[in-house]
């Protein structure tokens, strides 16, 4: 069978978050949005309401109400995006909490359901998502006399923990939501790893969670094992792939395995990239094509039916380091063709 085998590891999943969790005093969250990072939004989200979480993060209503059929009723399903044009249905429906995030979101909210649970997002610096200072200033006392269910906001560069960005943030954030009863979101992932000042009421983890950095001492949640299609020996002076890009300078074996950048295998990692079998490192031979890669198995002794990726030898970031990006966007890329177990 030509299909990749991603193995989803739930009880890594669940001991990140217990980790996470235990790292402050706050009641801690779970981000699922992107289908949680790729790995399966529902699955990763019924695994996380049974270890204890009971707030979740998604960035789109259509994302919160397929969340809803699989959590059922209950846990709190956060909205990033807030109210837009044409989400009143999908929120009173799955019961969800939007993150209103300007005036026009608020109005919205208030009109279409009066009295339904909302949130307000704010910016305290980065330009994203939110509403400013002076807009919040417009509207705080009317939103606040509503009883909302979380005020938040997101950090730029809680991924470098020396970055004044922080601080500046952190400050933005007291001055917008100090005295106020609401209970207070400000850290992801990096955030919980800055410290204490940075926990308020409630933590929203994402990446961590599902083995990524700045987590550094999170659990490999994915295992990507891609089989051998073929196998060949190479001479000297002979190519592999498109583009003549390899060329062999002694006798190599090649395998050629099924998996490529449709798979979310970037091509951009190229030659950088190396696979495993059991603790052999093996490397990819010229470019990586759309459901293959040439992968050097010379140093083998036998015919493996299989190479690793992505596992306890190497990390999401390791992967995402060759095609100069960051794990989130190994994980979210993910394909759609791989053969998924979920290991409970
Ligand atoms: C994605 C996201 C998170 C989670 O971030 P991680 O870095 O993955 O932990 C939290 N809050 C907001 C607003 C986000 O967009």
């Amino acid at each position: 069978m030509a299909q990749a085998k991603l193995t989803i590891d739930l009880a890594a999943l669940r001991a990140n978050w217990r980790a996470l969790a235990a790292k402050s005093h706050s009641e801690t969250g779970a981000v699922v949005k992107a289908d949680g990072y790729g790995l399966g939004a529902n699955q990763v989200a019924l695994a996380l309401a049974d270890e204890g979480a009971r707030r979740f993060f998604v960035a789109s209503c259509e994302e919160g109400a397929s969340l809803r059929d699989a959590l059922g009723s209950g846990p709190e399903i956060n909205v990033f995006s807030g109210h837009m044009d044409g989400d009143t249905a999908l929120i009173r429906d799955a019961q969800l909490t939007p993150m209103i995030n300007s005036i026009d979101q608020m109005l919205r909210q208030v009109e279409a359901l009066p009295g339904a649970p909302f949130g307000v997002q704010l910016d305290s610096g980065m330009n994203r998502l939110g509403m400013e200072p002076a807009e919040w200033g417009a509207l705080r006392d009317i939103a606040l006399a509503q009883n909302p269910t979380l005020i938040m906001s997101h950090l730029a560069c809680a991924d470098e923990p020396d970055h004044p960005m922080n601080a500046q943030q952190l400050q933005a954030f007291h001055e917008m939501t100090d005295g106020i009863d609401a209970p207070r979101s400000l850290s992801a992932t990096g955030g919980i790893l800055l410290g204490a000042d940075y926990h308020f009421d409630v933590t929203r983890p994402g990446v961590g969670l599902y083995g990524g950095l700045p987590f550094e001492d999170a659990k490999p949640v994915v295992t990507l094992d891609i089989p051998v299609i073929q196998i060949r020996e190479v001479a000297p002076g002979e190519s592999v792939g498109y583009g003549n890009n390899f060329i062999a300078q002694s006798p190599t074996r090649v395998a050629t395995i099924a998996a490529g950048y449709a798979d979310g295998v970037i091509r951009a990692m190229g030659p950088q990239a190396q696979l495993w079998s059991e603790d052999t490192r093996c490397k990819v031979l010229g470019r990586i094509s759309m459901d293959m890669i040439a992968v050097d198995v010379s140093a083998l002794n036998g015919d493996p039916a299989s190479l690793t990726l992505l596992g306890h030898m190497q990390s999401v970031d390791v992967v995402a380091d060759w095609a100069g990006t960051i794990g989130y966007e190994i994980l979210t890329s993910l394909g759609h063709r791989y053969d998924r177990t979920y290991l409970t």
